[in-house]
């Protein structure tokens, strides 16, 4: 039983990546240096998985930016408006890579960045290829080949990691009309083939190919793509091994496909979908090996070695232990680093650490696992497992996890605690009387500039060169500031600003029972950014109350309404690393508690109007359609229960930010939030016809500007969006907001916009 990697973080245990990265594009260091942490993030991780003896170690799975954009230029499908700047004298091929993911801004040249979307239901971004019609393609760089050379040279025959033919395609888009990408594999083909002939002579004997889409909803000229891809490929190369990873789901209606496939090694996640394990294992043909993915790759949790051992010894049972590898259950990408890096007892408790694995751990309990297997019961490895099952224990029966009042509570909720008392046909009236708004009523989306001043506050806070009085006054000045300045200018519904927090996640995690955080564990979301997501670990409660203190002062400043600013629970789950001893939909009711006490107590507090942000919703969904309904349907219970504890007169809103609606517009419905404020600017309203055509019933706010670059939009253009958005949705239904919230902008331009922005509505009211 051999062990395999399917691809290591690359961002280096201290980001080193990311550093290098940024300052050459700051122009602080040459491109030298970057080649250098490159080199040496992969011989680390190499040399790392050799020591800890894994079997298979994957090349390739190093990225100065994204695999898919390696992929990309890998084959030459490089956009020709990137031309100038591959033929501009002294730029390399790293120059022109960069340009592709980042955009092209010098030498007189304003070249756009290829487009970047989520890869599958992750956190992280790839740069989507783009295809023409005629798309040719060629082996342009030559990454792979040398990645594999350059392990060879340090000793460890690696495994080259390419997505495989048919997700590369699927992954991209047609760019001009008149022709299907999945057409373009016959052109395609002969690249691949070039690139393996020049692996195989350099001494390679395995071959990864990715194609997560085997796990998705496939037509059925996709699946004959798959067939003849993998028989091409075959033909061409009969003795080199290929190993087929697929990932994030079950091979489901797709299995007799996958294992019908003509390659040596199958792997699947095991972790995600454990249930697929029989009928992959009676589907797959004599000869061939079953990699099981038992090790959760996108998630921070120890493995349970006994759970793993009867998943493993099932398949050896039937397939013998040759045809079975193992692995963890995707690329471990999706993993922080290194778990002994956390040092620091104060963040990370010793309890808590105990449950948890990082990729490095990952990979060793990979080895132990095989070495378990084989029996090579030295007493050290006895001693893993012991020490294994003691820590799941303490996992299962821990106080610091289990809450009972947490789960009687939830176990207690009832169908009314996700109603609000009436219709919202009913709840608008009394909201009107109340508020008394006047039409095209303008509100911002809750942040305000966090500029180096506010956030070197927060550092010192830390560091202790600030104490939390001196804190707290330095940002109620700029809060204040905040709300004189919009009263000033006539904004209807002012916010206090959001400057006392770091992040929308990470602020009410911290106020949250149930929650910890690294020092150190940072996953790259794209290119140098990386994210730190809270761990909820125990069930989730709200010992006090968390924005009431700041919300209630800005209120107190202010005769004009104060908008309440929450997170909500889905976008909290999503954007964490969760518990996997429970449903995710458990762990959501447990957050809509904690947030509908919050909105209760605001409520109380005299506030009128309360937002809870969801921007996650729609990136929770399950990759299959089918799994749809069911996760729609807990998802937006749960905001519902986190926003019905408030009387009729209580506007609740809620915020989405860039994500099209038109497939869940009637769960987008069904959340029933007396307003929603949506992205629609860089769309020029577009999104607002799904609202449209379901004759959605609620008040929208259309983002009438993106806040995404510092450009100052003026009055008339606001005024052509909304009179555009008047045109399909009823005008009393209308607010006046901008995209998103402004913290990442500046003062100047986000005052210059907002005044523009009170204006545009001030027109549309007159007419
Ligand atoms: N209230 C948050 C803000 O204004 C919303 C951010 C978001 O939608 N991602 O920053
Ligand atoms: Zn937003």
């Amino acid at each position: 039983m051999q062990t395999q990697i399917l691809g290591y973080p690359r961002i280096g245990s201290q980001r080193e990546l990311k550093k290098v990265c940024e300052s050459y594009w700051a122009s602080t260091t040459g491109q030298k240096s970057v080649l250098q942490v490159g080199r040496n993030i992969r011989r680390e991780n190499w040399e790392l998985q050799k020591k800890l003896g894994v079997d298979i170690i994957p090349s390739n799975d190093f990225s100065f930016y994204d695999q898919v954009l390696d992929h990309s230029l890998m084959f030459g499908a490089i956009p020709q408006r990137y031309n100038p700047v591959a033929t501009k004298e002294g730029n390399t091929e790293l120059d022109l890579y960069f340009a592709m993911a980042r955009g092209y801004q010098k030498d007189g040249l304003d070249i756009t960045a290829m487009e970047m979307t989520k890869w599958f239901d992750t956190n992280y971004h790839y740069i989507v290829p783009e295809f023409q019609k005629n798309q040719a393609f060629r082996l342009f760089s030559t990454k792979v080949i040398d990645e594999f050379y350059e392990a060879k040279q340090l000793g460890i025959v690696t495994k080259p990691v390419l997505i495989g033919p048919v997700s590369y395609l699927l992954l991209g888009k047609e760019k001009e009309a008149g022709f299907d990408r999945i057409d373009l594999l016959k052109n395609l083909l002969p690249v691949y083939i070039d690139i393996l002939t020049r692996l195989q002579s350099l001494g390679a004997t395995h071959i990864q190919f990715d194609e997560p889409f085997l796990v998705l909803d496939l037509s059925e000229q996709e699946k004959q793509a798959y067939q003849a891809a993998y028989q091409q490929l075959r033909k061409a190369f009969p003795e080199l091994k290929f190993v087929l990873a697929t990932y994030f789901g079950a091979l489901q209606d797709n299995t007799a496909l996958a294992v019908g496939l003509p390659v040596d090694v199958l792997h699947i996640d095991l972790v995600r979908a454990p249930e697929q394990l029989d009928e992959v294992v009676d589907g797959i043909s004599v000869g061939k090996t079953l990699s099981l993915g038992v090790i959760d790759g996108r998630n921070i949790w120890k493995n349970d070695f006994e759970n793993s051992l009867t998943i493993i010894n099932s398949a050896i049972e039937r397939l013998g232990k040759n045809r079975v590898w193992i692995a963890p259950s995707c690329s471990l990408l999706h993993s922080p680093c290194d778990l002994e890096l956390e040092k620091n007892e104060e963040v990370l408790t010793a309890e808590i650490k105990q449950w948890m694995a990082f990729a490095k751990q990952k990979v060793a309990e990979l080895t132990t696992l095989k070495q378990l297997i084989n029996e090579e019961n030295s007493a050290a490895v006895k001693e893993q497992l012991v020490r294994n099952k003691e820590a799941q224990q303490s996992r299962k029966s821990s106080s610091l996890i289990h809450n009972v009042e947490v789960k009687n509570r939830t176990n207690a909720i009832k169908q009314s605690d996700s109603e609000r008392l009436n219709t919202f046909a009913k709840r608008r009236i009394l909201q009107q009387e109340t508020l008394n708004l006047p039409a095209f009523a303008t509100t911002t989306i809750g942040s305000f500039p966090q500029t180096p001043e506010v956030r070197s506050w927060r550092a010192k806070l830390k560091k202790g060169s600030l104490n939390q009085e001196q804190y707290d006054q330095l940002i109620a000045i700029e809060t204040e500031k905040a709300v004189r300045w919009q009263e000033e200018i006539g904004l209807d519904v002012l916010v206090h600003g959001e400057f006392e927090r770091n992040d929308m996640v990470e602020y009410f995690g911290e106020q949250l029972d149930g929650f910890t955080f690294s020092q150190n564990g940072w996953v790259q979301s794209y290119g140098s950014r990386c994210v730190k997501p809270p761990i909820i670990y125990g069930d989730v409660a709200r010992p006090v109350a968390m924005t009431l203190q700041w919300t209630s002062y800005a209120q107190s400043l202010t005769s004009k309404y104060m908008k309440g600013m929450l997170t909500g629970p889905v976008t909290i789950l999503q954007w964490s690393f969760v518990r996997n001893d429970q449903p995710r939909s458990e762990t959501c009711n447990q957050i809509a508690l904690a947030i509908r006490d919050e909105v209760v107590d605001l409520e109380k507090a005299g506030i009128k109007i309360i937002q809870i942000d969801e921007p996650a919703i729609r990136e929770g969904l399950p990759l299959r359609k089918a799994d749809w309904k069911t996760y729609l349907d807990w998802a937006v219970r749960a905001f519902r229960i986190s926003a019905s504890g408030v009387q009729d007169e209580t506007q609740i809103h809620t915020h989405m930010c860039y994500s099209e609606f038109n497939d869940i517009i009637d769960s987008i419905s069904a959340m029933d939030a007396d307003v929603i404020t949506i992205e629609t600017s860089r769309s020029q309203m577009e999104l607002l016809n799904a609202f449209a055509d379901f004759k959605y019933p609620n008040e929208i706010g259309p983002g009438v500007y993106d806040i995404h670059s510092p450009r100052v939009p003026n009055k008339n253009e606001m005024v052509s969006l909304l009179k555009k958005a008047a045109t399909v949705i009823p005008k009393e239904q209308l607010w006046v907001n901008p995209d998103c919230g402004l913290k990442t902008r500046g003062w100047d331009e986000t005052k210059k916009a907002l005044i523009e922005m009170v204006e545009a509505a001030k027109t549309m009211r007159s007419n």
